[in-house]
């Protein structure tokens, strides 16, 4: 990934101010995702980080992560996996609750969605305070996946989520801020 595309890709990331809520300003990723070329950068920049590893599945996760990470599946060729909301898979999950800064959020990922020993890389759009990469890291832990990295189109870095995630495997992310 060359200087002048990763600058494509970070001037066409639209900032939003108070977005959900007052204070914080949304990363609209919307823009890469509306045009050929930047899509493809994207996905190939976070397919780079990963080389030529060996991969059996992506976990992508809900709901942008759904997007960068069924495209980057498909562009290592590996199958995907959901890790979503409580209470949106039907069927049998395996369950984690993790703290926000206000309150507790759930995530849940199939129980057979991943056999011990596959080779799992874990892709969201953007890390944040990395509460919820924790959390699905842990439930892929669980679920004895070799862990082969995470992959972030977007790193707040001022939040600190990479330190949350010592030791769950190499942490990649294609624009920093
Ligand atoms: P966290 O658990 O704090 O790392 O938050 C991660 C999730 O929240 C990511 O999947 C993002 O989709 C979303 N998120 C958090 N902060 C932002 C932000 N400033 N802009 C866009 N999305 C965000």
């Amino acid at each position: 990934m060359t200087p002048a595309s990763l600058d494509r890709l970070r001037n066409a990331i639209r900032d939003v101010p108070d977005f959900p809520q007052p204070g914080i300003l949304f990363k609209d990723i919307t823009p890469v995702l509306a045009d050929a070329e930047l899509i493809k950068l994207a996905i190939d920049g976070m397919a780079e980080a990963i080389g030529d590893q060996k991969v059996d599945k992506v976990v992508g996760i809900d709901a942008r992560g759904f997007i960068f990470g069924a495209l980057l599946a498909a562009r290592l060729g590996t199958g995907f996996i959901p890790a979503r909301k409580k209470g949106k898979l039907p069927w049998r999950t395996r369950g984690i609750d993790y703290a926000l800064e206000y309150g507790t959020n759930s995530i849940e990922m199939h129980e057979d969605a991943i056999a011990p020993g596959e080779r799992v890389v874990l892709a969201d759009d953007l890390l944040a305070t990395g509460g919820t990469a924790g959390a699905v890291l842990e439930l892929m832990r669980q679920a004895q996946a070799d862990i082969v990295g995470s992959v972030f189109f977007i790193e707040l870095a001022f939040l600190g989520g990479r330190e949350k995630l010592a030791g769950l495997g190499p942490i990649h992310s294609l624009l920093t801020y």
